[in-house]
């Protein structure tokens, strides 16, 4: 009798370690989809399915949401001349967050700056500063105030056009937490070119440690975060750009200006509960530069911030766990 209560026991923790190892193992799917390399990470019995849930999804998002294949959302939004075109709940969604955070940055984020980036060749192979008068007339038709999303779908006047570029990953990351979820997964890192979600905790236990990349030597890190169900992401000028004659242009463009941000910062990151958010205010936050991103964070709350400055600081706001790489050269400045 003893025996066998022994034997019981025994196979019962053999069964239990089985089950923590079968719910540490991670299990990644790359692909490339959002025009950037994709790593997905998940841990437990449900992740390799749910990943594969995943991949199929980022497919089916992009050809929604992308601005150079012809036949999506937005290509038929930007070709209807003032007509009313109807759009999926998820192109509808990922409007109403750009509209939004664009109204939350004062136009710092601008989701209708799409004449402005095609005016700059940035939806090509071939980038290159545009002429002054091509670049007034596309200013002229930069401003998300006309832009019109309704129950029958979004409404644009001609000539105007909407770039999701700046948030459409952060939407993605959110949509692709939420299939995790319902999947039953716990515990998954997702990474789109720099817009990571991290979902739960770390299967050893713990919160995720996500690094935030030194803008002035992309492969090392300038720190660490600590997250959990949360976003980080990051926008910087040294992300995208191209030289003519010695001058580095960027793609952060600023809408009032339509010239390239001209920002006393080198990268903005962003932590919030929404990878829509986080994504759409990294971009804003390098726009509005070190002053203006401080007096938004003061107002608005929901969201912290890493800044990292062009005269080698870096700024973290609030109480949020951020460990400098060891010997790193910026110096780092608590703000609130
Ligand atoms: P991100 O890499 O998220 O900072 O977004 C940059 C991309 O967003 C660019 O490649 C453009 O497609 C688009 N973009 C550029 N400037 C802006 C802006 N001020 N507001 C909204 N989207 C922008
Ligand atoms: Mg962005």
């Amino acid at each position: 009798m003893k025996t066998r209560c022994i034997i019981v026991s025994l196979l019962a923790l053999g069964l239990l370690l089985c089950g923590c190892a079968a719910a540490r193992k991670k299990v990644s799917r790359e692909t490339f989809a959002m025009d950037t390399f994709v790593t997905l990470t998940a841990c437990g019995p449900q992740a390799e399915q749910a990943l594969d849930e995943c991949v199929r999804a980022l497919s089916r998002w992009e050809a929604l949401l992308s601005t150079t294949l012809s036949g999506s959302n937005v290509s038929r939004v930007n070709a209807a001349a003032g007509a009313l075109t109807p759009v999926s709940r998820e192109t509808a969604e990922a409007l109403e967050a750009a509209i939004s955070a664009s109204e939350l940055t004062g136009g710092a984020f601008d989701v209708t700056v799409y004449p402005l980036v095609d005016a700059w060749g940035f939806l090509t192979d071939a980038p290159r500063v545009p002429e002054a008068e091509t670049l007034r007339a596309a200013l002229e038709k930069v401003d998300y105030q006309h832009l019109a999303l309704t129950g029958g779908g979004v409404r644009l006047p001609a000539g105007m056009g909407v770039d999701l570029g700046g948030i459409a990953k952060g939407c993605a990351s959110d949509w692709l937490a939420d299939i995790l979820r319902a999947q039953g997964v716990k515990s998954a890192i997702l990474n789109l070119g720099g817009n990571v979600y991290a979902l739960g905790k770390r299967p050893e236990g713990g919160k995720w440690r996500v690094g935030v990349t030194d803008p002035a030597e992309s492969g090392s890190v300038a720190g660490v975060i600590e997250a959990s169900d949360t976003a980080v992401v990051t926008s910087g000028a040294y992300q995208r750009g191209f030289t003519e004659e010695n001058v580095y242009y960027h793609h952060i463009l600023n809408p009032k200006t339509g010239m390239p941000a001209d920002s006393d910062l080198i990268s903005a990151t962003v932590v919030s509960k929404s990878g829509a958010r986080a994504d759409a205010l990294s971009t804003a936050l390098f726009v509005l530069g070190e002053a203006e991103a401080i007096s938004l964070w003061e107002r608005d709350g929901s969201f912290d911030m890493i800044l990292i400055t062009d005269d080698g600081r870096i700024l973290v706001s609030g109480a949020l766990s951020f460990t400098p790489a060891e010997g790193t050269p910026y110096r780092v400045e608590r703000i609130g």
